[in-house]
């Protein structure tokens, strides 16, 4: 079973995902489970602090290693002795579907938060399997990182969202950005739905939110689109493809030349 452990100074933060939507949905089904785990309570001192002054000198405070260590190995007992340690960290790899649907399928790891100016780095040596990114910027910590990436993951689970489809037809799930949506008013101040939407033809649908999306991921995430054309050249274009990429650069041309 997908199971996280937290280690975090903020374990309040982590109601987000078990009190609201899909994942509290999941939760209570049964799919996941989630623990956190408070360095706090193995600070060794009367006052509870974990961080101290970085040696070198310099701004802010780093997280001392003991704490750390304590509650990682806490979390790694509660785990049956095992547990890969994900660090969250602005120096990681950046998260990818890939990335989450390989976590949706295993049972999933122990997630370091930092704060501060980040955690002392014989952590990292001694415990960490593999440090993963939000983005390129530095959040406070790494508490919304780890909720991103157990969001993502839990929504992955087979019986976590009601309509089993929609996860297959979110963007990246097929290597594209998913097609844009609708839905009532028909009309919404003077702007109409794409006629094709309303007309129930399935396969017109089909096709139209097929060309959105390879438009769209042409257009706005060129590096992304390439990938999926090399693949799907590999595997062979099906025929509606090759007609829908010829109609998208034969109207980006023209697009081009009525703007020159
Ligand atoms: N000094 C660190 C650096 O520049 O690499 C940043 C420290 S940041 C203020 C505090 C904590 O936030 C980090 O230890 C990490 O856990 C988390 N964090 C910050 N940015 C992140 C990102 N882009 N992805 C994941 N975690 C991040």
């Amino acid at each position: 079973m997908l199971r996280f452990d937290v280690v975090t100074l903020f374990p309040e933060m982590f109601a987000a995902v078990t009190e609201s939507g899909i994942t509290r949905r999941a939760l209570e089904r049964g799919l996941w489970q989630i623990a956190c785990w408070n360095p706090r309570q193995w600070a060794g001192n009367a006052y509870g602090s974990v961080d101290d002054r970085p040696f070198g000198g310099g701004p802010g405070m780093v997280m001392r290693a003991e704490p750390l260590e304590k509650a990682i190995g806490a979390a790694k007992a509660a785990r049956g002795g095992t547990g890969k340690v994900i660090y969250l960290s602005p120096q990681g790899q950046p998260l990818t579907h890939a990335r989450v649907k390989s976590l949706a399928g295993s049972d999933g790891a122990i997630l370091l938060c930092g704060r501060y100016e980040g955690i002392d780095e014989r952590v990292i040596a001694r415990c960490v399997d593999e440090e993963v990114s939000l983005g390129d910027f530095v959040l406070s910590g790494g508490e919304i990182a780890a909720l991103a990436l157990i969001d993502a993951t839990v929504r992955q689970l087979p019986g976590a969202l009601n309509d089993e489809a929609s996860a297959a037809e979110d963007s990246f799930a097929d290597g594209l950005l998913d097609c844009p949506h609708y839905t009532r008013p028909e009309v919404y101040e003077g702007m109409p739905v794409p006629e094709v939407l309303l007309s129930g033809h399935h396969e017109n649908i089909r096709r139209w939110r097929l060309k959105q999306s390879l438009a769209r991921t042409r257009e706005r995430r060129p590096e992304l689109f390439a990938k999926w054309l090399a693949q799907r050249v590999a595997r062979g274009l099906s025929k509606i493809e090759a007609q829908l990429l010829r109609e998208i650069e034969a109207e980006s041309n023209a697009a081009a030349l009525r703007s020159s």
